[in-house]
């Protein structure tokens, strides 16, 4: 079954009437591709009811850049939702809200922010400096608002996920947040919304990002020096940052850390692609 909320009252209601049964959260900005229906199939999985939301959050968004043009295909991502939802058994409901303006989540005179530290100055951080006080602050609402037990996010926004398991960290919100997989096109392009900006051309361009992560992992795990081949990655200036880090707060690596996150962001014209590997030392081989 699947049921679509465009007001906030009327969806706190009905989450009042079925308040007995487990919630799952998946947050996304609607344009739906696999990747967030990864993240649905796994809440749909792991509870009775998973509640996706639809909202491009204008607040994580700087002066310059593409609010206003960001993909916006509700139509389509209903459909989308909502063939999932034909296969699911009586037990299980997808709710969809999409508010149906900014005011529902932001309502006049609303002056607050969740801001978490240091972290959100790093990585994406420097070159879009208000952006995760836009999303930790959108984020948080939704889990006042819905109050799920779990919530999905994507690994492809790495530094996004440790960014809010920062924030339910530090303000003990009890939900567990779970990070999926990156799903990947058939070249190895993760998917984005962002990536129908680009030509066959940029996407093929794009791919620099993908294989030079790759090739770092690969190095690492053969136990070879990989700073000079990420040093003359660096030299190509459509890299705003390609960085081995300790996955778990995204500090600098000792010779100790055991999980480490390879992360880069490179930029087409204006469209910034995000991508990261994880390698895990305590295991052996790590094939992504
Ligand atoms: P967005 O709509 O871009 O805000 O994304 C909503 C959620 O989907 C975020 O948690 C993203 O990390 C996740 N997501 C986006 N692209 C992918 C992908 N290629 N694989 C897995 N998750 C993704």
């Amino acid at each position: 079954m699947m049921k679509v909320f465009t007001k906030k009252i009327e969806l706190t209601n009905y989450l009042f009437e079925i308040k007995n049964k487990s919630l799952g959260l998946v947050p996304t900005m609607g344009n739906l591709h696999l990747g967030h229906l990864s993240l649905l199939n796994q809440s749909v999985l792991e509870n009775d009811v998973s509640v996706i939301t639809i909202f491009v959050n204008p607040t994580q968004f700087g002066p310059n850049e593409d609010f206003n043009k960001y993909p916006r295909t509700l139509d389509q991502d209903l459909n989308l939702i909502e063939s999932i939802a034909l296969k699911l058994n009586d037990s299980k409901e997808i709710i969809v809200f999409g508010p149906e303006s900014i005011a529902e989540i932001y309502p006049d005179g609303f002056s607050t922010s969740i801001s978490v530290g240091e972290i959100k100055t790093i990585l994406c951080g420097k070159f879009r400096p208000t952006h995760f006080d836009g999303v930790t602050t959108v984020v948080y609402k939704l889990f006042q608002i819905i109050n799920p037990k779990k919530a999905y996010f994507g690994q492809k926004d790495y530094q996004q996920c440790v960014v809010i398991k920062k924030m339910v960290k530090d303000l003990e919100i009890k939900i567990h947040i779970k990070v999926m997989p990156i799903i990947r096109n058939h070249d190895g392009l993760a998917l984005s919304s962002r990536n129908q900006y680009l030509s066959d051309k940029e996407k093929e361009e794009g791919l620099k990002l993908y294989k030079s992560i790759n090739k770092i992992k690969e190095l690492i795990l053969e136990n070879k020096n990989y700073q000079s081949f990420l040093s003359e990655c660096l030299t190509d200036t459509r890299f705003d940052y390609l960085e081995v880090l300790n996955a778990d707060d995204l500090t600098a690596p000792s010779k100790e850390t055991k999980i480490l996150v390879i992360v880069g962001a490179f930029r087409i014209g204006s469209t910034r692609l995000l991508d990261n590997m994880l390698i895990d030392r305590n295991i052996e081989n790590n094939h992504a």
